[in-house]
């Protein structure tokens, strides 16, 4: 889990914050690598003979909603492509009013997933 901000609690919410489905992550730090404002960790937790499981957890107090860790924005409008960040679609966005867990909260894959 990441560790709580020292800041105090922020007035306003984005309007929605990103989500990493830690099942889907493979902790490869290709959404940490871009995110402005740093708030993507990795977590890695020891399996003994079964290695080392990673996934990346979104510190929800810190993150600003820029879904930059989403897709990365056109270059132009005649870009037809959209370029997501995730290669295996482990982010989303979620609406900050409802983001699948309550902001500051955390979760861990689950049991027996690699
Ligand atoms: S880019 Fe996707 S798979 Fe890679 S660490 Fe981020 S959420 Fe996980
Ligand atoms: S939405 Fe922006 S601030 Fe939030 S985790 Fe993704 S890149 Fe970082």
């Amino acid at each position: 889990m990441i560790s709580p901000s020292t800041k105090a609690p922020r007035k306003r919410l984005p309007k929605q914050l990103a989500v990493i489905n830690a099942d889907s992550c493979t902790g490869c730090e290709a959404c940490v690598e871009v995110c402005p404002v740093d708030c993507i960790e990795l977590r890695q937790v020891e399996l003994g003979i079964r290695g080392t499981q990673a996934w990346c957890e979104v510190d929800l107090q810190r993150c600003i909603g820029c879904e930059l860790c989403v897709r990365l924005p056109k270059k132009d409008k005649a870009d037809a492509y959209v370029q997501l960040v995730c290669p295996w679609e482990a982010i989303e966005m979620s609406l900050s009013s409802s983001p699948g867990r309550s902001v500051g909260a955390s979760s861990e894959p689950s049991a027996g997933s690699c």
